[in-house]
């Protein structure tokens, strides 16, 4: 049976912690959607398009990556997709501690899931999408920590 995987978050926009994270996993599975979760409680920072765009073309070459949108609970997008395993990536403890209540309800909601972490690479620790976007918003050039061939200011 497939291996299929769920790489859930925001990716506003997608850095290069999380294309780390995806290059790693890739060869755990035979298909790894990468979800954009849509949350209306959240304000978006770029487009939900534009980072399903930037998402496609860090991924053009790699057959088993997708990217999709949903909205509502992880756990019922598995389903939907036949997904038996959740990726996330961890960097921090507390990172770990958001993870381990998020992944132990989870297990509960469906219990054929099983969350799959892999940890950050040193140089990506303290990167992750807000400071990208703070640095956007105060005028400064933060395209060094999003995957080649982005231009965040296009
Ligand atoms: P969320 O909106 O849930 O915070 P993100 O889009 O920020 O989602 O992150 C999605 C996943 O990517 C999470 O599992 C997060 O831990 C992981 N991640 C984000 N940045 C990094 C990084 N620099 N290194 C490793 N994993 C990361």
């Amino acid at each position: 049976m497939d291996k299929i995987a769920v790489f859930p978050g925001s990716f506003d926009p997608i850095t290069k912690g999380h294309e780390s994270v995806i290059k790693r996993a890739l060869p755990l599975f035979d298909k790894l959607y990468i979800a954009i979760g849509i949350n209306a409680d959240k304000k978006d920072f770029f487009p939900i398009e534009k980072r399903m765009e930037w998402i496609n073309q860090v991924f053009k070459d790699y057959s088993t990556v997708e990217v999709i949108k949903y909205e509502g609970l992880t756990v019922d997008l598995c389903k939907k997709i036949k997904a038996k395993y959740i990726l996330r990536g961890l960097r921090t403890s507390a990172d770990f501690e958001f993870e381990r209540s998020i992944g132990q309800i989870n297990k509960k909601l469906f219990s054929d899931i099983e969350t799959v972490f892999i940890l950050t690479a040193p140089e990506h620790t303290s990167l992750n999408s807000s400071i990208v976007r703070d640095i956007l918003k105060h005028g400064g050039d933060a395209n060094q920590f999003v995957p080649e061939g982005i231009d965040l200011s296009a």
